[in-house]
């Protein structure tokens, strides 16, 4: 809020402190006829000229209608703490607005103290303010009604202009609940679900990449249970992009659950060629295609598809018209203004919904820690320029398959530079192949070759286009810095060109990538070169910029980890959002948002299910379990024959065991087991040994006691026990 202070001390404090008054108003205080704490430059105001004001206030139009002042409004110095919980409609009005009166003292007044000079207007010395020694100021300017009136005029316009939801109603019974299934305390797997008393939205169904712990899973899906216990409320998914960690868990839902989907072009070309892969064919016949700066009745919401500027084209944000007020949820953004096709981000629409009021804003947090702005993605393709340039040889360059304009902006650069551009990988092929056919990507057909052509050129005549640039196994790059690639063998007069940073998580696989890259004597170009990489995320000054165009009564910082939301919660705070409006969410958290009030009201099941993408099929959480078992601790395998007479063990057990022992202790580990089994047996009832199951069970639980007295490890034990 240090931003809108109307003084001097603003310029010099860069920090950003979190306030929650939106702006101090050195006027205010005007309202109240005889105010005893008033300050004394403005106890000279007669009576007369506050009614006179009073009269003025209510025949001008008012911007800011149900808010009017409180005539009787009283300050209290007991405000400044936080003294509520989260603020509610009127009164919390009222709170801000006493708020500022303890600083009212403080505050510099008003034209006249400018430079020193003393007032020299008599009615300010008759009031008995206190004005030490004023009344010898010479040549100022007298503050007369009229004067005293404009500035009481500008100082309601400017907070009906700075606090645009105060016109949102705040009788109404409107309420709607706001849900995140994925995305909050992690990056990707967007998925969230908005709903009124009538509808529910699901907005983006994403996927997002498992941890090492998680042994041969190859993407995780959220969770779908919350979906199908309100499936019946639920109108459509609303897409907001076509990145992976917003679209790519379309599929696994469209098995359980089907629903109409809206959405731009470019999103649902890219959700149909996974439809296709799923043999989802059939549900293309649920594609809604958007028009931007059109509303779309879905139940009782209307929503807009917003143009936004992201690492992929046909990004949107959306306004939702709720019954409870406007909701602005930016999805993933930057704010580009001179982007790869010249469109940039619709931000007169933002400004259209903030006058209008904005009951509460989400906004994009993965990017919360970095100052400044993000570079626009036009600064890449200068240094593509200048690489290109230095190239002598074949220039291979990875980036992500989705970031068409940077592999437009790629491409465009090889075409200058006289090289035939051959793409390899399967998503980069097809979203090469997509992006065409949609003409997002206009260069022509005869400046492709195919991978088999390349060797038919001079090295500097070829540009390739590849995947994998998070060092991932199976892509192309690897296979190539591995020599495993058919076609494409590096040689040391290859430059490759990484334009991308690793994904948290992705470190040591990107790391291992370099490493192979370095030994095949190839030039590597990567992130220290300057602007090889910009981010598709907003930094801190485009997320204050959203901030003060929407100007929303409550803030929901989303699409990060907790860290990153809390940050960005600060910054929306120095904003001018009241603190105690803004709410930090996890996945599952349900809050019910209307015009009073943000709160959470329940948490909602959620969780990741393990995807094998060899067979696109689930794999159950016992199996994950069971993985990390053995990768840990190990396998005991104990078959027997128990004779239910003797209860003693016929002929030998055969004990075996994976990743516990080494093989030259096994014989000693099968002994010790072998000694255990038959003393536990000579104690056992003879009635436990009728139920196979229950005997298994005791068996299995005296080897772990026993494991994990001796060796400290919970192995995986299978007893498979014959009773004879
Ligand atoms: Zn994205």
């Amino acid at each position: 809020m240090e931003n809108n202070k109307p003084n001097n001390e603003n310029s010099q404090n860069q920090e950003q402190k979190p306030q929650r008054d939106r702006r101090p108003n050195p006027h205010r205080q005007n309202n109240s006829t005889s105010n005893p704490n008033r300050g004394p430059q403005e106890g000279a105001t007669q009576s007369g000229n506050t009614n006179n004001q009073n009269q003025q206030r209510e025949n001008r139009p008012n911007p800011n209608q149900n808010k009017k002042p409180h005539p009787n409004r009283k300050p209290n110095p007991n405000r400044s703490q936080n003294d509520g919980e989260n603020s509610e409609g009127q009164s919390n009005k009222q709170n801000r607005n006493t708020n500022r009166n303890p600083n009212q003292n403080n505050r510099k007044p008003n034209p006249n103290q400018k430079s020193g000079n003393k007032p020299n207007n008599p009615n300010q010395n008759r009031s008995g303010g206190g004005g030490k020694g004023r009344g010898k100021r010479k040549n100022v300017t007298t503050v007369n009604d009229t004067m005293r009136a404009s500035i009481e005029e500008n100082a309601r316009v400017k907070d009906a202009t700075m606090n645009p939801w105060k016109q949102i109603d705040i009788a109404s019974k409107g309420k709607i609940r706001f849900t995140p299934l994925g995305g909050l305390g992690e990056i990707g797997g967007n998925m969230a679900v908005l709903e009124t008393e009538t509808t529910a939205i699901v907005i983006d169904v994403g996927m997002s990449f498992p941890d090492e712990t998680m042994h041969g899973v190859d993407i995780l899906v959220p969770d779908f249970s919350y979906l199908h216990t309100i499936k019946d409320k639920i109108k459509a998914i609303v897409i907001t992009h076509g990145h992976e960690d917003h679209i790519g868990a379309m599929p696994y839902l469209f098995k359980e659950l089907k629903f109409p989907i809206y959405a731009t072009p470019l999103a649902l070309a890219m959700i149909e060629n996974k439809f296709n892969e799923h043999g989802l064919k059939a549900d293309t016949k649920y594609f809604n295609f958007v028009t931007l700066r059109k509303q779309y009745n879905i139940g009782d919401l209307q929503i807009e598809w917003m143009h936004n500027t992201h690492s992929i084209i046909d990004a949107c944000s959306l306004a939702i018209e709720t019954p409870a007020g406007t909701i602005i949820h930016t999805a993933d953004f930057k704010i580009d203004h001179t982007p790869v096709d010249g469109y940039t981000m619709d931000l007169h629409r933002y400004a259209y919904y903030g006058a209008k009021g904005v009951l509460c804003l989400f906004s994009d947090s993965t990017n919360s820690h970095n100052p400044g702005f993000t570079k626009s993605e036009t600064v890449v393709g200068r240094t593509f320029d200048a690489l290109f340039d230095l190239a002598k040889g074949r220039v291979i360059m990875s980036t992500f398959s989705s970031n068409v304009h940077r592999i437009y902006q790629a491409m465009e650069r090889g075409v200058k530079h006289g090289r035939k551009i051959c793409v390899i990988g399967r998503s980069m092929e097809r979203n090469v192949e997509t992006n065409r056919a949609l003409g997002f990507v206009d260069i022509a057909d005869k400046h492709f070759i195919e991978v088999h052509e390349v060797p038919k050129y001079s090295e500097n005549e070829i540009l390739i286009v590849t995947t994998g640039s998070q060092g991932e196994t199976m892509a192309a790059l690897n296979r190539m810095a591995s020599d495993e690639h058919r076609h494409i063998k590096l040689k040391p007069s290859d430059t490759v060109i990484i334009s991308a940073s690793a994904i948290p998580g992705n470190e040591a696989s990107v790391s291992g990538l370099m490493n192979k890259l370095v030994k095949a004597g190839v030039t590597v170009r990567y992130k220290e070169i300057p602007d090889i990489h910009v981010s598709g995320h907003a930094g801190q000054e485009e997320q204050k910029l959203i901030l003060r165009l929407v100007q929303p009564k409550f803030f929901l910082p989303v699409h990060g980890e907790y860290n990153h939301i809390a940050k960005h919660a600060q910054t929306a705070a120095a904003c001018g959002v009241d603190e105690r409006n803004i709410l930090l969410m996890s996945d599952g958290d349900q809050v019910e948002i209307t015009p009073k009030y943000l709160k959470k009201v329940k948490t909602v099941k959620t969780g990741k299910t393990y995807i094998d993408n060899q067979n696109n099929m689930t794999i159950e959480d016992d199996v994950v379990l069971d993985r990390q078992k053995l990768a840990e601790d190990g396998i005991i395998n104990v078959v027997a024959q128990i004779s239910q007479s003797t209860q003693k063990v016929v002929g030998k057990p055969v004990i075996t065991t994976h990743g516990l022992v080494p093989d030259k202790e096994d014989k000693k580990f099968a002994k010790e087991i072998e000694v255990m089994l038959e003393t536990m047996l000579l104690n056992m009832k003879p009635e436990a040994l009728k139920n196979h199951k229950n005997i298994e069970d005791d068996i299995r639980g005296s080897i772990r006691k026993h494991v994990v007295r001796t060796k400290k490890r919970y192995p995986l034990i299978i007893p498979t026990i014959f009773i004879v």
